[in-house]
């Protein structure tokens, strides 16, 4: 699980962005992600896997070990510099959050978004920190210069029950500031409730309650996501509903099993309620953005 002593690795690497491969994402060419492992520690979180490959423990060592890649601006100087580089869009965040708090350290995030704008290459970037707030000009210089848009993942404004889920997450009032700030500068923002954890943040009120939030700050709601299990989040997960919601355990035991998505019929059920609850908001806004981008830890991207 969390942990206060996070230990900060610093790694090289031989190129900054990574092919997005993945038939499951059409819009999404390139990721960068200058961070592996998150502070962060959110329960839900996919990305626990990718600490696998080093032999970490995706529970304890996740939160606790965390990969800074050093290189990463000269690396993405290198990527810019190819013949072969079209100046496609740019997914900042896919897999771990770049503004997690070792960001303020080493300013990994911002030096990329500095050199993608000064190489007019337009970017999406997704996060839950409000350390984004550091980089707002830069954001807004980037989005004149070659587009840019701002995720902020956001799955519920109980404030008790995110810092449950989200251990190490800005909280969701700070959020909502975020979206309401970075509006105020035109920087295209929108936020992901995603995931929808269910018995937890599914519930009619609590998503009307979050979309009417995201609306009154300024914000639209870019789209949303069901929580899908992986295996190497199971022990994570499971640990936590034993703790604070033991009454769900069996529920996701039984649906979920080892790995897998929600049933079918739940995900139609809930893309109904939140299109509904949307239209009633927010009747003239009900267009996405043209480019996906996805929440930090929900997507199997590269690192
Ligand atoms: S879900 Fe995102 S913010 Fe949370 S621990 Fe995973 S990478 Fe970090």
């Amino acid at each position: 699980m969390n942990s206060d002593r996070t230990r900060y690795i610093e790694i090289d690497v031989k190129s900054a962005l990574n092919k997005v491969t993945s038939a499951q994402y059409p819009g999404m060419k390139w990721s960068l992600n200058p961070y592996r492992g998150c502070k962060h520690g959110c329960v839900y979180c996919y990305a626990r896997y990718t600490h696998t490959f080093y032999d970490l423990d995706p529970d304890r060592d996740f939160t606790s070990i965390v990969f800074v890649k050093r290189n990463l601006p000269e690396a993405l100087r290198a990527d810019l510099r190819q013949a072969s580089w079209q100046r496609e869009r740019v997914s900042i965040g896919t897999a771990t959050d770049p503004y997690q708090p070792i960001e303020g350290r080493y300013r990994l995030t911002q030096a990329a978004l500095r050199i993608l704008r000064d190489q007019l290459t337009p970017a999406s970037l997704v996060t839950k920190n409000t350390m984004c707030l550091r980089d707002a000009d830069l954001m807004a210089s980037l989005h004149r210069a070659a587009g840019f848009s701002l995720c902020i993942s956001l799955i519920t404004i109980d404030e008790a029950l995110a810092r449950s889920l989200e251990p190490d997450v800005p909280s969701p009032g700070q959020r909502l500031r975020v979206v309401q700030e970075l509006s105020r500068l035109g920087v295209p923002v929108h936020v992901a409730i995603a995931p929808i954890m269910p018995g937890l943040t599914d519930s009619e009120h609590q998503l009307r309650d979050l979309i009417q939030a995201i609306y009154d700050h300024g914000g639209r709601l870019g789209f949303h996501q069901t929580f899908k299990m992986y295996a190497d989040t199971r022990q994570t997960l499971f640990a936590w509903l034993e703790r604070a919601h033991p009454h769900l355990l069996p529920w996701y035991r039984r649906v979920y099993g080892a790995a897998g998505n929600a049933p079918q019929a739940y995900e139609r059920k809930l893309a109904a309620r939140i299109a509904r609850i949307h239209e009633a908001i927010a009747p003239t806004q009900v267009d996405f953005p043209p480019d996906p981008v996805e929440p930090a830890g929900q997507l199997s991207l590269g690192l």
